[in-house]
């Protein structure tokens, strides 16, 4: 079987044929050229307006890097015709596995921006000998394409998320979509303002806004006051993974605080090393955080405290009905005020403040997945970090889009990856 019998399965032109296929010399890595020519009579298509148009002239060569095959490189050649246009006038001839002055394949770019799915973009780059630029290039290109072609109709639930992304303050407003069989990214904006979450908003038509019944979100005054002002009809749920993140955070705050008190008193360092003890939930600790929790409760701690008032809130979470959760929120939001642990009194009374929002859990139960903005945070976390290299904004963006958006994708003669 020869290597055009194969192309012409995998990668089949309507207007143009493979020609000879040749070895290139000399160039380090085995290299094969494909020849492509224009079939006979087929006219020119004008790159402006899409049109058959009469021939101008001939460019000279090029090249155009195909997937590689067996750890051989590939590329076509072939000399672009410029056509006479009556309204783009003299244009260059679109052809149909390349796009504008891309020396890739549009099979190619499709090819590493899979793999730049599953695997860092530097492995990418090198494990098909190609450059950096290259995959990031490809990313973007189907980026666009996706975010170009996917459908944002119909949208019910929505839940907006911050998320740290280089040292010090620099975050990132995260939209996601959160329903049962439609979990992914939908937005991604620099810094968390009100503007950050309103350029969503600004991107959507009316009629999918007007879509959106559920939204939820953390006690962040920003997306509360945009949610207010864009969302005026859909229920606002402060939910459940964003509470008790900010409720984490203020113990962490107490054991810090606690840890250093105790080190300056020269009392034992107990806190040191605990601070997963305090954090997770006690079914989830390991035997020997176990003895280490049973150690530190032995001591009347702020942190062992503020530790048991988390466990005990953690029982709002299962009541059915609004009205009993109201009774059992105030009175761990009495018992919290008295204990005079002051990040959190804090969370009881920025909770005391939104009661209403955070009733609303029990109001959208069943209609928003529990879980979603939680695995979904914890996704674009782990993507964050593998993407250490990434310095810049847009590429971060990139990354977080390619990876978590489901982005659509055109349809392939055949699956290269
Ligand atoms: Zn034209």
């Amino acid at each position: 079987m020869q290597l055009k019998t194969i192309l012409n399965r995998v990668e089949p032109f309507k207007s143009f044929v493979y020609g000879k296929v040749e070895w290139v010399e000399g160039t380090g890595r085995p290299t094969l050229e494909v020849e492509v020519h224009a079939r006979k009579n087929g006219r020119a298509i004008c790159s402006g307006c899409g049109h058959p148009r009469p021939g101008y002239d001939r460019l000279p060569e090029r090249r155009f890097e195909f997937v590689p095959l067996w750890g051989i490189t590939v590329y076509f050649v072939y000399a672009l015709r410029r056509v006479d246009c009556r309204s783009c006038g003299v244009t260059v001839e679109r052809v149909p596995w390349a796009r504008g002055k891309c020396h890739l394949t549009i099979s190619y770019r499709w090819f590493l921006a899979r793999w730049a799915k599953r695997l860092p973009w530097d492995e990418v780059a090198s494990i098909f000998h190609t450059t950096w630029r290259n995959v990031f290039e490809s990313v973007k290109h189907a980026v666009f394409w996706g975010i170009f072609h996917r459908d944002l109709d119909h949208i019910e639930a929505i839940g907006v998320d911050e998320i740290q992304w280089q040292r010090g303050h620099h975050y990132l407003t995260l939209v996601y979509q959160i329903e049962e069989g439609m979990k992914r990214l939908l937005w991604v904006a620099e810094d968390r303002t009100e503007q950050s979450l309103r350029s969503f908003f600004q991107f959507l038509t009316a009629e999918a806004q007007q879509s959106i019944r559920f939204v939820c979100s953390d006690m962040w005054q920003p997306y509360l006051n945009v949610v207010a002002e864009q969302l005026k009809e859909a229920v606002h749920v402060l939910d459940r993974f964003h509470i008790m993140k900010k409720m984490n955070e203020a113990i962490d705050e107490v054991r810090r605080s606690e840890a250093a008190r105790l080190e300056r008193d020269g009392y034992e360092p107990v806190l040191k090393h605990s601070r997963w003890c305090l954090l997770k939930r006690r079914e989830n600790l390991t035997a020997q955080q176990t003895v280490k929790l049973t150690e530190l409760l032995k001591y009347n701690l702020q942190s062992v405290r503020s530790h048991l008032q988390r466990e005990d809130f953690q029982r709002f979470w299962e009541y059915t009905s609004p009205g009993w959760a109201v009774k059992f929120l105030d009175e761990w939001c009495v018992r919290t005020m008295r204990s005079k642990i002051e990040p959190m009194k804090a969370i009881a009374r920025s909770l005391q403040e939104h009661r209403d929002l955070i009733l609303n859990w029990f109001r959208a139960k069943g209609k928003v997945s529990a879980g979603s903005v939680e695995g979904l945070n914890n996704k674009a976390k782990v993507n964050i970090r593998k993407s250490y290299g990434f310095r810049t904004y847009n590429v971060i963006e990139l990354s977080l889009y390619h990876t978590l958006g489901k982005l659509p994708e055109p349809k392939f003669t055949h699956e290269f990856c």
